[in-house]
């Protein structure tokens, strides 16, 4: 290095003495030395790319912002206000808070989790839900894995290792995130046996299928499609009535499986694991955090044999859920005691059945906190809308609400509406809406702590 013209680097400061600066001390204090020196080396090596301007005051600010964003928490809550109610990217159903507290009180210390206490020896994990789930869809038992992708992967495993499954062409699924039901079946050591055409499948071409090899007839729930038009497709009770005459179980993967009649709300009917498995349905698999509005977990109920062969497969050990998960599903289960009750305490079925008037005021209530933020960069109107229900959920049918209209002001065209978006994303509480025709719309219906979305948009609330 040349002492007549010395590189900015031979300016920096040492780490240590970095560390020794008082705000870089203090911040060691607390929160420990390993995590502030990596800090340092970070902020030090920016200042070694670009060394414009360098200073102790600027290099010590700098070790405190990195600290800050080391430690920012990388989950975080956010407002749904996509208009997709169960939106698998941002977490699914909303917990009520039965189950939050229901996970805190186990989550915290020891449970009886595996423990029976009558007796003072090892129980079972899904003791805790099976009474439950089979008091709630008339199955004989029960069990529970991480997600209903798990558990149609075991289900195979467990009952057609090697052997045959027979599934229709009409309902070849794909969920998404690579869930592909002939890739699944192949991974869970099955042979995929194709029966029917795309539109129209019949109980003979079922029946012809079914041979020596034959491990299992399987139903899937076409979830996030619909076939319209000249469809035929076999109902459960017919396909059961085969499956018992060949003596074969007959499966049905339900995907979202509420546990009440949502039309008794208003809804669109979807079918039930009650009436898959009154149908005849030797087994169905459903998920805990789609319409049932539980934590993530894959259900499977039905008759307790083919349920006992389920839990035995070493495969389940590493498909269990924890205590906290079981903790929550309990809790929201309980609130399926009463069906009437559901539409109310249930947050994922509360925000469905939410009037389109009740989003409406809703949304008139708050236009005035969304212009303000927006000043003069946009125009906010209250629009009529369309929600969707998410994650494959009675995937056609939409349901009427009201959304802000955020409209970009002057360059309507181009990126405007994204960068408007990004602005939402970076509020304290963020923002994610959807933009449509060069606007960005807030769909109100999933928005409940009207405190956190004036709080988001930088105002509280008028006393
Ligand atoms: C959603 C869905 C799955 C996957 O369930 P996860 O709980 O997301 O793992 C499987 N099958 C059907 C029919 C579904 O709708």
């Amino acid at each position: 290095m040349s002492t007549a013209d010395p590189s900015p680097h031979s300016r920096l400061p040492a780490v240590d003495r970095v560390l020794g600066w008082p705000v870089v001390a203090a911040l060691v204090q607390v929160h420990g030395r390993a995590l502030v020196l990596d800090a340092v080396r970070e902020e030090l090596a920016a200042w070694r790319e670009r060394p414009e301007g360098v200073n102790d005051e600027a290099i010590a600010a700098g070790v405190a912002e990195r600290v800050k964003a080391i430690l920012a928490p990388s989950q975080r809550p956010v407002l749904n206000l996509t208009g997709t109610v169960l939106h698998t990217n941002l977490g699914r159903a909303p917990l009520p808070p039965e189950a939050i507290e229901a996970m805190a009180a186990v989550g915290s210390g020891a449970s009886n989790l595996e423990y029976d206490l009558d007796r003072g020896r090892r129980g079972d994990r899904d003791d805790h839900i099976e009474s439950w789930l089979c008091r709630l869809t008339g199955g004989e038992a029960a069990t529970v894995v991480n997600n209903n992708a798990a558990a149609v992967l075991l289900t195979l495993n467990s009952l057609a290792l090697r052997r045959e499954v027979v599934v229709s062409r009409g309902e070849l699924i794909e969920i998404g995130g690579a869930f592909r039901l002939p890739d699944i079946m192949s991974r869970a050591g099955c042979r995929l046996r194709e029966v029917g055409t795309t539109n129209r499948t019949h109980a003979a071409d079922y029946a012809e299928a079914i041979g020596e090899r034959t491990g299992l007839l399987l139903k899937a729930h076409t979830s996030n499609y619909r076939i319209e038009g000249f469809t035929a497709e076999v109902p459960m009770a017919e396909l059961a009535a085969l499956g018992r005459e060949r003596n074969v179980p007959c499966v049905e993967d339900l995907g979202s499986g509420t546990l009440v009649d949502l039309s008794r709300f208003g809804l669109p009917h979807e079918r039930t694991p009650a009436e898959s498995l009154a149908a005849g349905a030797d087994l169905v698999t459903f998920s805990g955090d789609k319409l049932l509005g539980g934590p993530q977990a894959g259900i499977i109920v039905g008759r307790a044999d083919l349920v006992r062969r389920v839990r035995g497969n070493p495969m389940k050990r590493a498909m269990r859920c924890d205590r906290v998960t079981l903790a929550a599903l309990e809790a929201v289960l309980r609130l399926y005691a009463d069906p009437d009750a559901v539409a109310r305490r249930v947050p994922a079925v509360r925000l469905l059945v939410r009037s389109a008037e009740d989003i409406g005021a809703q949304a008139h209530r708050l236009r005035p906190t969304v212009a303000d933020w927006a000043g003069g960069s946009a125009d906010v109107d209250v629009i009529p809308v369309q929600s969707q229900i998410g994650s494959g959920s009675l995937p056609v049918d939409l349901l009427p609400s009201f959304a802000l209209r955020l409209a970009p002001r002057g360059s309507r065209s181009g990126r405007a509406p994204e960068r408007l978006a990004k602005r939402l994303r970076r509020l304290p509480v963020p923002v994610i809406g959807r933009v449509s025709e060069g606007a960005v719309l807030l769909d109100m219906r999933c928005l409940e702590e009207e405190a956190a979305f004036m709080k988001a948009f930088g105002t509280v609330q008028p006393a």
